[in-house]
């Protein structure tokens, strides 16, 4: 079951600058800044006041994906993310209905136990599943 969109992602050159200018702009700020080492990237969270969140990114290995989402597209949106209750059990049903599973299953992210599908599945926009732990 999906919840509801648990946060939209957005891919930046500099985590830093782009900090600093959705203070400025928008006056929110992150309440949680963390390196995941196994996606590649500089992440912080930026909670909206009455629920949802914005997701800063910025790629640290040249090798990771975001990195090269970087290099083709630009900075944007790069994913967004909805929270449901077991993530396990959501992408073994997604599965079953023939969509394409960047992850079998959940692993740990910003947002919690997380996993991705595959974008060629959802009409061209990366999926991220949430289950908050
Ligand atoms: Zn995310």
């Amino acid at each position: 079951m999906i919840k509801k969109v648990d946060h939209i992602a957005i891919v930046v050159k500099n985590l830093d600058e782009a900090l600093k200018l959705y203070d400025d702009l928008f006056g929110v700020k992150p309440t949680k800044i963390e390196t995941i080492p196994h996606q590649g990237v500089k992440a912080a969270l930026l909670p909206m006041k009455e629920g949802g969140e914005i997701e800063l990114l910025e790629p640290i290995d040249p090798q990771s994906g975001v990195a090269k989402f970087l290099e083709n597209k630009g900075e944007g949106i790069h994913h967004i993310c909805l929270e449901v209750e077991d993530v396990d059990k959501e992408l073994s049903k997604l599965g079953e209905k023939g969509a394409s599973l960047i992850d079998k299953q959940g692993r740990p992210g910003l947002a919690g136990k997380v996993g991705f599908i595959h974008p060629k599945s959802t009409k061209g926009v990366l999926f991220e599943l949430a289950q908050k732990v």
